[in-house]
């Protein structure tokens, strides 16, 4: 009897111990390490050559350029856009800065909004796109709105100026004319919206980017998503690429009808592989759907672990696998098995059609 109740103890002492230890886990520290042994692709590059349609101006000297294109030999990207926002001088210096490797890197400049505002400040807008793109442009963004109309150029932004704002429209048909495409970054997902509760579902990450709606006049998703559509109706003529899957990666329904109605329209998966591995039948559908349509980006420092886990997402049928350091969310990935034939469409044929009509 005695030893009887020794092992009860024993167990409530290890059970209540467990749960206190359960209990003061803090979501953000949670590092789950998966427990399924299933087999594991060893991708050490892309399966094609790959054209990045979405990153920036990371780099700091010639030395790191040099470093970078070193580390894209090795991955297989063959070459990179660089969303610079920068007009005037910054361009232009943008542009002398990735000189030494023609082909490797495309800059794509901003809009310069300066006297917006005062009548007619489009016409030294559209002078300094002109000169740009003389200089070599490739395309403009990437442009931004999260609410705010801050439309990212620099030196002077948009303040105020969403994108489907008619005074918007000079510059945009100067874009069709020159044959720049136009990437434009809308709103945020939704989780960044809601509520930071236990019921979110990307609580981590949106603990990092919530969206303050606590300002007047600001846009929230919905409208924003409908501030892009609206551009893009209105513009036909102008190629609009949609970053990060329109931050519509909770209901790519959004998205698909988008690109069902207007073919001038484009998105790059850029920064967003956590936000779709998690739903990786539904995802590769979709892209498969839409293949003739999305374009490979990364938008994240480029490093080599950064880019070998795109093209696991892309390319491998791995399972229950947590990226956390990379991507911040607590979700398990799992790889959408893309077919060859999409694969090729999504890192370059797609971008090779935009890029090679728009020169
Ligand atoms: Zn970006």
């Amino acid at each position: 009897m005695k030893k009887i109740l020794v092992a009860c103890a024993f167990i409530f002492t290890q059970h209540s111990f467990a749960q206190t230890k359960t209990e003061n886990i803090l979501l953000r520290n949670y590092r789950p390490v998966s427990i399924y042994k299933t087999p594991t692709a060893d991708i050490k590059k892309a399966a094609f050559p790959v054209i990045d349609m979405h990153s920036h101006d990371y780099m700091q000297t010639q030395k790191d350029i040099d470093e970078w294109v070193k580390l894209m030999d090795k991955m297989n990207i063959q070459t990179t856009m660089i969303f610079t926002y920068e007009t005037g001088k910054g361009f232009d210096s943008a542009v002398e800065k990735y000189s030494k490797y023609p082909g490797r890197f495309e800059l794509w400049c901003g809009f310069d909004y300066t006297g917006y505002g005062t009548p007619g400040w489009q016409k030294h807008a559209v002078a300094e796109l002109e000169r740009c793109y003389r200089k070599g442009a490739k395309g403009v963004g990437e442009l931004g709105d999260k609410g705010d109309g801050e439309l990212y150029s620099k030196p002077t932004p948009g303040k105020g100026l969403h994108i489907d704002d008619p005074q918007m429209k000079p510059l945009l048909e100067k874009c069709a004319a020159l044959h720049l495409p136009v990437s434009i970054h809308v709103a945020e997902d939704e989780w960044m919206y809601e509520t930071q509760d236990s019921t979110n579902d990307g609580l981590m990450n949106s603990s990092k980017w919530h969206v303050d709606m606590n300002q007047p006049g600001k846009l929230g998703h919905d409208a924003l998503i409908k501030s892009l559509e609206n551009a893009v109706r209105e513009n036909p003529a102008t190629i609009f690429i949609a970053c990060h899957l329109a931050n519509s990666c909770s209901n790519l329904k959004v998205l698909a009808d988008m690109l069902d109605k207007y073919p001038n329209l484009y998105a790059d998966i850029a920064a967003r592989y956590a936000e779709i591995a998690p739903v990786p039948r539904y995802a590769a559908a979709f892209i498969t759907k839409y293949q003739n349509r999305l374009l490979y980006g990364t938008d994240n420092d480029p490093e080599e672990h950064m880019y070998l886990t795109t093209f696991r997402i892309l390319e491998s049928a791995d399972e229950h696998f947590y990226e956390i350091g990379l991507f911040t969310y607590h979700w398990p990935l799992y790889g959408l098995n893309l077919p060859k034939n999409v694969l090729k469409k999504i890192y370059r044929a797609n971008a090779e059609r935009i890029l090679k009509y728009y020169k």
